[in-house]
C-alpha cells in the first residue's frame, strides 16, 4: 500500500496549493488528479490581492505575475449592446478607479491580477512538485474509510484500470463542486446546485480595435435573450490581450442542455461582437450550471474538504479560485503542526470555524450579484416577455429630452454604480477576521466596519485579522510587515520598550519546539518605521506585542509590556491546544 501523511485529492486551486503549502512546510503529501493535466480551460482568472500575498509567502508571486495581465488593464466594465454596439455605460472595476487604486495600494504589498487558471494551475502544482508533492495524474479517488489512524482511499489508475490504496493520516478533498470525498464525508450542504445554465466558448479572435481603448477583463453585452439564464447577461472575457477570449451565454436549465456545434458557439460569439466578419477560431465550449450551495461544515474526522467541494457559487465577484487557494493555506499550517506533534488535532477544528462562514458569505455574495443586473435591464426598459423590436425602442428611449428620459438615464447611472458590490468588493477580499479556538482574545471588542464592509477594507491588528500592511525598512530596501510574517511561522512584532516579549518568544519557541521569531520595529532595531505607519497601524502601545500566526492573521495582542513570558506562553498554548 502506498503511504503518505496527506493524501490530496484534486490538483485544482484548493489541491495544488495545499500541496504546495505542505511541502513548504516539510509534510509529505501527495495529490490525486482524475485527468492527465490540469484545468483545460480559462475558467477563474482574477486572483485578489489576499491570494497574491498567499502566493508571495509561498514563494511563486514573481512567476505568476510574469504570467499575468496587470491591473491597469483589467480596468473598465463596459456594458454595451454589443462590442461593436452602442456602449451604455462604464465601470472601473477592481481598485483601477483612483480613490479606490488608493485603497488597494494602502491595503497590501500585492496587485491584484489576472491569470487564468489553466495558466496558473501549472506554477502552483510545479512549485509544490519542486517541494516535495508526490502527483499522480488519471488517478481517481473512488472512495475511503476512516479509523483511529488514518484513512485509506481507493484509487484507480485510468491507464491500467486497476484499482490501488493509498493510506494517509489525512486526506484532504479538494475535488471541485461535484465532490465525491465531500459525498462520502457526509458533509452537510445547505442550497441548491444548478441553479441556471450557462456556456463557456473560448476563441482566438484579434478585438483589438474593439478594446484597446476601453482595456478591460469584462465586457457584458446587453442583447435580447441574454438574461435567459447564466450570470444574468452576455459576456466577452479577456483571456490573453486582446486576441484570446472567453465568451459567457446563457442558456434555459429547464429545458435542457444544448447542442453547442462550432457553428452554433461561432453564431454567440458574432452577435455579442456585433460583426460578421472578422475571423474567429473557436476553439472549445462547455456547459457549466450556476450553483448556490455551501457546506456548514468541511471536516469529518480526518477528512477536510476544500475549495468548490464545500462553496459553490456563480464566478460573479471572481472569488471561487481565490477562497479555494485561502482555504488550503488557513490549514496546511495547522496540519504541519499537527502533524510534527506540535498542536493538539483540536487546532484542525478551527479551520470550520475560520473558513465555514467566509464560504456562505462568498455564496451568497455571488448569487446575489447575479440579482443585481436586474436594475439595469430595467432602467433600460428591457422587461421580460416583451418583442425585441420594443427592447430596442425602450433603450432608444433614454435618449430624449423629456422627464422620463432623464430618469431612466439617472436610474441606468445608479445600476451600474450598483455594480461596485460586483467588481470592487475590497472589504469581502481582506476584511476575513476569524473567530476560532486559533485566536486569542485581548478582551476589546471588535471595532465597527467605518464604511461598508463589503467594498472597504478596514484594516485592524484586532486578534483574528489579518496582520495590517505598512512598509517597513531595513538596510536601506522597504519590506512589508507581512513579509515579515508567514513562512509557516509564528512572528512576535513589538517596538521600543518591548523587548523582553523577544527574549519571551524565544523561550516559548523552545518550550514548544515551534518557530516564533522576535522582531522589534523601531529606530536602530531590526526595521524602522520611517514614515510613522506601523505606530498608526499597531492599534497597541509601543511596548505592546502582536503575535501573529503563520497565515499571517493576528493570533493576540497585548497593549503594553509585562508578564510578557507567561502571557505569550498562554497564548500561544491555547492556539496549540495543548
Ligand atoms: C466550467 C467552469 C467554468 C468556471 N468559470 C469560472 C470563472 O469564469 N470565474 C471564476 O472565478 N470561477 C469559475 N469557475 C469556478 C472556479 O474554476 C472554481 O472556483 C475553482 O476552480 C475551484 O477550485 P477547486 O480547486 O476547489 O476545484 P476545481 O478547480 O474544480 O478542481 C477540482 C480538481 O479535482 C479533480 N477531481 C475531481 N474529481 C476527482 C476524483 N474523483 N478523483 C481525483 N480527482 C478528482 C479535478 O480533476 C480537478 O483537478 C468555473 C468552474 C467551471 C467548472
Amino acid at each position: 500500500m502506498i503511504e503518505t501523511d496527506v493524501l490530496i485529492v484534486g490538483s485544482g486551486p484548493a489541491g495544488s496549493s495545499a500541496g504546495l503549502a505542505l511541502g513548504t512546510y516539510g509534510i509529505p503529501n501527495m495529490i490525486v488528479t482524475k485527468y492527465g493535466w490540469l484545468a483545460n480551460s480559462p475558467r477563474a482568472h482574477l486572483n485578489n490581492q489576499r491570494t497574491m500575498e498567499i502566493l508571495r509567502d509561498l514563494g511563486i508571486e514573481p512567476e505568476v505575475i510574469a504570467k499575468a495581465s496587470p491591473q491597469d488593464i483589467l480596468g473598465n466594465a463596459v456594458f454595451c449592446t454589443s462590442l461593436a454596439g452602442e456602449e451604455l455605460g462604464r465601470l472601473r472595476m477592481f481598485g483601477t478607479e483612483p480613490r479606490r487604486r488608493a485603497d488597494h495600494t494602502l491595503a497590501s504589498p500585492c496587485s491584484m491580477c489576472d491569470l487564468p487558471q489553466n495558466f496558473l494551475e501549472p506554477i502552483i502544482l510545479g512549485a509544490a512538485a519542486e517541494r516535495g508533492t508526490k502527483v499522480r495524474f488519471l488517478s481517481e479517488y473512488l472512495s475511503s474509510r476512516q479509523d483511529t489512524g488514518g484513512v485509506t482511499a481507493e484509487v484507480k489508475d485510468r491507464i491500467s484500470d486497476q484499482t490501488y490504496q493509498i493510506r494517509a493520516k489525512y486526506l484532504l478533498g479538494a475535488d471541485g463542486a461535484n465532490s465525491k470525498v465531500a459525498e462520502d464525508a457526509d458533509l452537510p450542504l445547505e442550497g441548491k446546485m444548478g441553479v441556471a445554465g450557462s456556456l463557456n466558448i473560448v476563441f482566438r479572435c484579434d478585438l483589438t480595435k474593439y478594446v484597446s481603448y476601453r482595456p478591460s477583463v469584462l465586457y457584458w453585452v446587453l442583447q435580447p435573450g441574454c438574461d435567459v439564464g447564466g450570470v444574468g447577461m452576455g459576456v466577452i472575457r479577456m483571456v490573453r490581450p486582446w486576441n484570446e477570449w472567453l465568451a459567457i451565454w446563457g442558456y434555459d436549465i429547464n429545458a435542457g442542455a444544448p447542442q453547442l456545434t462550432d457553428q452554433a458557439a461561432e453564431a454567440i460569439v458574432r452577435n455579442l461582437i456585433g460583426d460578421q466578419h472578422v475571423p474567429i477560431e473557436i476553439r472549445s465550449s462547455s456547459l457549466w450550471t450556476v450553483n448556490d450551495m455551501y457546506a456548514t461544515r468541511y471536516s469529518r474526522g480526518r477528512v477536510f474538504c476544500m475549495g468548490d467541494a464545500v462553496h459553490r457559487h456563480p464566478p460573479m465577484n471572481g472569488l471561487g479560485s481565490n477562497t479555494s487557494i485561502q482555504d488550503a493555506y488557513n490549514l496546511a499550517w495547522k496540519l504541519a503542526l499537527v502533524l510534527k506533534g506540535k498542536a493538539n488535532p483540536g487546532l484542525l477544528d478551527t479551520y470550520n470555524e475560520e473558513r465555514v462562514p467566509i464560504g456562505q458569505q462568498i455564496v451568497k455574495r455571488a448569487n446575489k450579484s447575479i440579482g443585481e443586473t436586474g436594475p439595469i435591464f430595467e432602467a433600460l426598459g428591457l422587461q421580460p416577455g416583451i418583442e425585441v423590436a420594443q427592447m430596442w425602442r425602450n433603450m432608444e428611449a433614454r435618449k430624449n429630452a423629456t422627464p422620463e428620459a432623464a430618469a431612466q438615464r439617472e436610474n441606468l447611472r445608479k445600476a451600474i454604480l450598483q455594480k461596485n458590490y460586483e467588481f470592487n468588493t475590497h472589504g469581502v477580499e481582506l476584511n476575513q477576521r476569524y473567530r476560532s479556538a486559533a485566536v486569542v482574545s485581548d478582551g476589546t471588542p471588535e471595532p465597527p466596519f467605518e464604511r461598508d464592509a463589503e467594498l472597504y477594507f478596514h484594516p485592524t491588528t484586532w486578534p483574528g485579522a489579518r496582520l495590517p500592511h505598512v512598509w517597513l525598512q531595513k538596510d536601506g530596501r522597504q519590506i512589508s510587515t507581512l513579509d515579515i510574517a508567514g513562512k509557516g511561522r509564528f512572528v512576535v512584532l513589538t517596538g521600543i520598550g518591548g523587548e523582553r516579549w523577544i527574549e519571551a518568544a524565544r523561550k516559548v519557541s523552545s518550550a514548544h519546539e515551534i518557530a516564533i521569531e522576535g522582531f522589534v520595529i523601531g529606530p536602530g532595531r531590526d526595521f524602522t518605521d520611517l514614515y510613522g505607519e506601523w505606530a498608526e497601524a499597531r492599534e497597541i502601545g509601543e511596548s505592546g506585542c502582536l503575535m501573529v500566526r503563520p497565515d499571517a492573521h493576528v493570533g493576540w495582542r497585548a497593549a503594553e509590556a509585562g508578564d510578557e513570558q507567561n502571557r505569550l506562553s498562554a497564548a500561544v498554548t491555547r492556539i496549540l491546544g495543548r
